[in-house]
Order: structure tokens, then C-alpha cells, then sequence
């Protein structure tokens, strides 16, 4: 039988090989946890085994997302035990850890508490976890760079400025803690019209191109703002799981983080 040395050098060594990506933005509602929900689906499609951490304490919505809303975290010999899904990718969700309706009042400690009880959880046989980072630079960004190193982090950002000027700001805040970027994502980026397919652009378009050749880090690529993302991703079945087009963006976007 191994020493108590033993196993614990075991476990270190076992948590290394789990890679943390993490989702990031530097404001909410640019499309963050839905990217961060199909690119963990488009990662175990291709054959990577993936856990999701839904870390994002202002509105946690992977439960949402991913069809498990209301469901609660089991555990055991208190170590968390993450809720299966449909889509082959395990999730712990800050949301599972309050009552439903419940405000969040996290106070900085106790974020980053409930943070590292997601992160070790009892994750089995998976090799990625993706993090969704609340929007910003807060507390749990920090105790997430300090405590759990991600091996990258992916950028999502809008077109507009003002969400790019932000979406800057996370990204020095990564290149200060030596986490490498990934690279930057465009959502809601030029809308097709169902009705006459004219395409316009209500956030405008390229900003984020632009930006990540200022920074010199990669562009991963743009996602439309449309209709059938937002319903798809309402009705928890994410567009990654699917057959459309749009599951081959995200399989596109997920080679790229793979890579
Ligand atoms: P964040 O995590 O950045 O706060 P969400 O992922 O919760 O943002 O997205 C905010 C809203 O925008 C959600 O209703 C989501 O369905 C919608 N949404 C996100 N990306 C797109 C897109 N490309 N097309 C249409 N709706 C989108």
C-alpha cells in the first residue's frame, strides 16, 4: 500500500494533468457563459473528456444551459460531486450551491471557498475543465489565477468599444499573472436577418480582430448574433450539441483552444 507521502505526491500529480481553461470577459452580457457552455460540448465531441465550472457568482447560468436547472450537487466525504448532464459534460454551478431564487451575496472568502470545492471536486476521469469566470477583474478572477493556474484563458468580447476596452483590461490581467491567452472571440458579431438575410451589424464588426493584432495575441473567430443561438440556448440544448451550422462554429472555435 503507498505512504500517506505517496499518495498525496499521487494526487498533486493527478490534479496537474487536468487542465483548467478559463472563460473570461471584461463585462457581463457579451455572450460569455454561452460560449464557455458550447465550447466545453464542442471539446468532449472531440473526444476530450470535459467538466464545466459555472464560477460566474452574479449570474450563474450553466444549470440553464445545460438542462440541469434546480438539480443539486451531491457529496461525498465532502468533496463535491459534479451533476451529469446530457451533453457527456459533468457541471458544478455556483447557482447549485444556493437555494433556487436565492441572492448571491458572496463575499470575496467565501466566493473563493466554494470556487476551489468546484475546481477539486470529484471530476473522475476528466482531463479539461472549463471555467466561466464572472464578468471583469474581481476576487474570484484573482483566487482562480493564484490558487488554480488555467492553463489559458479565451477572451469573449463584443464588437462595440466600450465591451473591447474591458475585454483589454481582462487580458492584462492574465498577461500580469503569466496565464497565457488563448486568444480573443467576437460575439454577437453582424446579424442575419431571418426574414430578408440582409446582414447588418448593430454592434459593428472587426473590433476584436483588431484589438488581438494591437496585443499580439490570437483571433479565434466571430459568432453572429442570432436568434436561433439564444433559443437553442434558452431551452437548454446548447447549438455545440447539435447539427447546425452553428455546431460547427463552436467545433471550429474548440480545434482552435485544442490546439
Ligand atoms: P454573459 O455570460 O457574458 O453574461 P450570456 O452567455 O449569459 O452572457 O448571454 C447573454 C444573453 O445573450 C443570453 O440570453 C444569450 O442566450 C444571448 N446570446 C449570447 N450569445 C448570443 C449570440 N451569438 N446570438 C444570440 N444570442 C446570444
Amino acid at each position: 500500500l503507498p505512504g500517506v507521502e505517496e499518495v498525496r505526491v499521487l494526487m498533486t500529480s493527478e490534479r496537474r494533468t487536468r487542465r483548467l481553461i478559463a472563460v473570461a470577459s471584461g463585462k457581463g452580457g457579451v455572450g460569455k457563459s454561452t460560449v464557455a457552455a458550447n465550447l466545453a460540448i464542442a471539446l468532449q465531441r472531440r473526444g476530450r473528456r470535459v467538466g464545466l465550472v459555472d464560477a460566474d457568482i452574479y449570474g450563474p447560468s450553466q444549470p440553464r444551459l445545460l438542462g440541469v436547472e434546480g438539480v443539486k450537487p451531491q457529496a461525498r466525504d465532502k468533496v463535491l460531486l459534479p451533476v451529469q448532464t446530457r451533453f457527456g459534460v459533468p457541471m458544478l454551478s455556483m447557482g447549485g450551491l444556493v437555494a433556487e431564487g436565492q441572492a448571491i451575496a458572496w463575499r470575496g472568502p467565501m466566493a473563493g471557498g466554494a470556487l476551489g470545492q468546484m475546481v477539486d471536486a470529484d471530476w473522475g476521469e476528466t482531463d479539461l475543465l472549463v471555467l466561466d469566470l464572472p464578468p471583469g477583474t474581481g476576487d474570484v478572477q484573482l483566487t482562480m489565477i493564484q490558487k488554480h493556474k488555467p492553463a489559458g484563458a479565451v477572451i469573449v468580447s463584443t464588437p462595440q468599444d466600450l465591451a473591447l476596452i474591458d475585454a483589454t483590461r481582462a487580458i492584462d490581467l492574465f498577461n500580469k499573472a503569466g496565464v497565457p491567452i488563448i486568444g480573443l472571440i467576437e460575439n454577437m458579431s453582424g446579424y442575419v436577418c431571418p426574414h430578408c438575410e440582409g446582414v447588418s451589424n448593430p454592434f459593428g464588426t472587426g473590433g476584436a480582430q483588431d484589438i488581438s493584432a494591437k496585443l499580439g495575441i490570437p483571433f479565434l473567430g466571430r459568432i453572429p448574433l442570432e436568434m436561433a443561438i439564444r433559443s437553442a440556448s434558452d431551452a437548454g440544448e446548447p447549438p455545440a450539441a447539435g447539427n447546425g451550422p452553428q455546431a460547427e462554429l463552436f467545433a471550429g472555435l474548440a480545434g482552435q483552444v485544442d490546439d
